[in-house]
Parts: C-alpha cells; sequence; structure tokens
C-alpha cells in the first residue's frame, strides 16, 4: 500500500507537455512539414480497415518511387531504422554465413556487431572516419573471401558526413556474386539513390533523417534475388518481428489486393505522416530535393567558411545533408551547442566516438533544408563564436 501510495505521489503531480518549437540541424530528427504533422491527428482507423489498405498500397508506390526501385517487396518497417538494420542482416544471413561489412563511422559498427550476434563470420573493411568506404580496399577484401554471402556498407555515414559510392559497391558485389545491403537512413531524398540501376539487393531508410516524418518507421526494399535467397533459407529468422516472410503477410505486394492479414497493429497515424511526407516528395521531385539539400549545403559552407569554421571532410564525398564542422581554435564546441539550444532553440549535432569533442554535426535534412534555417544557424553561429 506504501509502494501504491509512493507510486501515486510519483505520477499525480505530471502535467500536459508543451515542447517547445525547435530547429532541428542536428543528426536527426528534422523538422516536420506542418502537412507532415496535421496527418498525424488524422482520425484513427483499423490496419486492416479497407480505408488503411488503399493508405498502405499508396504508401508502397511512393516508396519504389523515392527508392527508384521496382520490387514488389518495399514496405516501411513499424520500428526505427537500426531494427530495419537487424532485420536486413537477420533474414539474409545465416549462422556461420560470411559478411564483408565495410566500417567507416558509427553505423557500419553497429552492423558489425549485429552480424556477429546473429553468428555470422565477419569480415571488415575499415576506413578512417570520414573518409569514404576504399573501393581498392573492398576488391582486395572481396577477392580473398569469394565465400562471402553479402557486402554490407553504410550509403551515408551520418557519424562523419561521408557518402560512399554505392554504385561501384555494387558492382565488386556483383562480380563475386554477393548480395549487398546498404544503409540510406540518412541519404535517401537528400543524394541520388537509384536502388535498380545500381543492382542492390536490400535497402533500408528511415523516417525521421531527409524524409522528415515522424521517428519510428523504417522504409526497406528488397530485390526479388533477396527475397529468393530468404525464402530459401536452412533455418528460421531468430526474431519473430523482423522475419520477412512473417512480415509480408502484411505487407506482400500491393498487386495482390485485399491479401493483408494480421501480423502486428501498424503504427496508423505516423504511417499517415510518412504518406503525406511522401505526397510532398513526390509534389517537389527527387531531383529537386536532391539539388535543394545540395544548394542549402553550398550556401551553409560559405557562410561557415567567413566564421573561420572548417570541414572535417573538404573531398566531394561530403554530404550535402550532414556537415562536420570544425570550430575555430579557442571556441567551445560543446558551449556553442548548448547556448544555441538554450538560447536559441536551435539544435546541433555532437560528434560521435572517435569524432566525439572535435567536431559539430551540422544536418540539413528534409524539411529543415530551408535557406532561412541556414541563414538562422550561421547568425548563431556568428554570434555564439564571438562571443567565446
Ligand atoms: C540514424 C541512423 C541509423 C539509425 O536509425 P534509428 O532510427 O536511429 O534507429 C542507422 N544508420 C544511419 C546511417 C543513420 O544515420
Amino acid at each position: 500500500m506504501n509502494k501504491e501510495n509512493s507510486l501515486t505521489q510519483q505520477a499525480e503531480n505530471i502535467n500536459s507537455i508543451f515542447p517547445s518549437q525547435k530547429v532541428l540541424m542536428g543528426p536527426g530528427p528534422s523538422n516536420l512539414h506542418p502537412r507532415v504533422l496535421a496527418a498525424l491527428s488524422k482520425p484513427i482507423i483499423g490496419h486492416l480497415d479497407p480505408d488503411f489498405i488503399g493508405i498502405m498500397d499508396d504508401i508502397q508506390k511512393m516508396l519504389r518511387y523515392a527508392f527508384q526501385t521496382e520490387n514488389p517487396v518495399t514496405f516501411p518497417l513499424s520500428a526505427p531504422g537500426s531494427a530495419a538494420m537487424e532485420g536486413s542482416l537477420a533474414n539474409l544471413l545465416e549462422k556461420g554465413d560470411k559478411a564483408i561489412i565495410c566500417i567507416n563511422g558509427v553505423f557500419g559498427g553497429r552492423m558489425k556487431d549485429m552480424a556477429s550476434r546473429i553468428g555470422a563470420t565477419v569480415v571488415t573493411v575499415e576506413d578512417e572516419w570520414g573518409a569514404e568506404v576504399d573501393l581498392e580496399k573492398l576488391k582486395k577484401t572481396a577477392e580473398q573471401n569469394s565465400d562471402a554471402k553479402l557486402i554490407a556498407f553504410v550509403q551515408a555515414e551520418t557519424s562523419t558526413g561521408a557518402l560512399s559510392n554505392a554504385e561501384e559497391i555494387a558492382k565488386i558485389a556483383k562480380k563475386h556474386s554477393m548480395l549487398t545491403i546498404m544503409d540510406a537512413v540518412t541519404s535517401l531524398a537528400g543524394v541520388p539513390i537509384f536502388v535498380d540501376k545500381w543492382g542492390i539487393d536490400v535497402v533500408y531508410s528511415g523516417t525521421q533523417k531527409c524524409l522528415s516524418c515522424v521517428p519510428g518507421l523504417a522504409p526497406m526494399t528488397f530485390s526479388k534475388k533477396a527475397v529468393e535467397v530468404i525464402k530459401n533459407r536452412k533455418t528460421k529468422v531468430q526474431s519473430w518481428f523482423l522475419d520477412l516472410s512473417l512480415l509480408l503477410g502484411y505487407w506482400e505486394d500491393d498487386t495482390k489486393k485485399g491479401k493483408r492479414a494480421y501480423h502486428h497493429t501498424a503504427p496508423i497515424n505516423p504511417l499517415y505522416c510518412l504518406h503525406e511526407s511522401l505526397v510532398l516528395l513526390q509534389q517537389e521531385g527527387l531531383e529537386k530535393s536532391w539539388e535543394r539539400h545540395r544548394e542549402n549545403h553550398l550556401l551553409l559552407k560559405a557562410g561557415l567558411k567567413k566564421l573561420g569554421v572548417k570541414y572535417l571532410i573538404e573531398g566531394n564525398h561530403g554530404l550535402p545533408q550532414l556537415n562536420s564542422v570544425i570550430m575555430p581554435d579557442g571556441v567551445d564546441e560543446a558551449l556553442v551547442r548548448k547556448k544555441a539550444l538554450d538560447d536559441f532553440h536551435l539544435e546541433l549535432g555532437a560528434g560521435l566516438g572517435a569524432l566525439a569533442g572535435k567536431v559539430t554535426r551540422i544536418g540539413l535534412m528534409g524539411h529543415t533544408s530551408q535557406k532561412n534555417n541556414v541563414l538562422y544557424c550561421l547568425a548563431v553561429l556568428e554570434k555564439l563564436i564571438k562571443q567565446k
């Protein structure tokens, strides 16, 4: 009874929350377009309601456009990007399989951890943080490990801001008849992706980065070859929730109308948001979206140069949507981020892992990638850098 009382006391004085508006220029989430936010408050319906099935069909069609693929198996996983990463590896790999994993930042490292938990033999191709995946090193590793089942890599390493050459990595994999898994969490809608043209087998993304949707969903696409490999597994996928063969009961190809069956209760309202953010993407056009991300990146870069702020990546493999920058000497980057958030409601990202304390990560993702936000960020940084 006493315990109950204390539980009541702990809970009873809590009220509704009213977070203030912030300009989100970190590594995600990005700001929501008002139409995406409004979609969240549309009336909830059942996850097998015929109206909802129509919405699912739309989402699958628009995701195929975003990924530039005809893959029937293209759907949003009801979980964040990391779950899609785990799902990609867990479905393609069985215990004892060999996987080549490219590591040039935090997320490649996460892939390695997941693949080894699955029981795969992992061979890594490691590059410095800030570098792109080294194609020559990868070629050599693939030659020396021609029995590997797949190559997994991160197209856009959010921890550093490096873009790797997905098309060339896919060519190396094909030469050795290996499958490919590409992490496109930060890249989708921010830089070009051509899943079919490049011939990548499994691609996953996230909703909270350049799609500017609420977090918690992860668009995925599987090639016919990948689906075939999964269908011919000798063992069951260890995770029930991430097992593609079960998930397909609900998300199977929208061309097979009316076949959808319960797997789990889909996050209805977040899926409304995804629908709206994909409508926005299709209305703007993929190319225009890539162009906008690039233009705003160049505007930011020119302004930062004047402030004496340098880029971690000087080559042309720097991402437009994630800028890892180095503050001028004598400027406390953690303090700059703290003041930007406290005094100006501007969120900037900290460096991760090897880059913690060394870089500040400025995100220009999705709806956040606008000229007014770039100019606001530059004005705030100018003030804070001068204050040092
Ligand atoms: C953000 C991110 C993830 C993880 O996504 P979550 O939604 O945070 O789980 C994976 N890979 C990359 C490259 C990311 O930027």
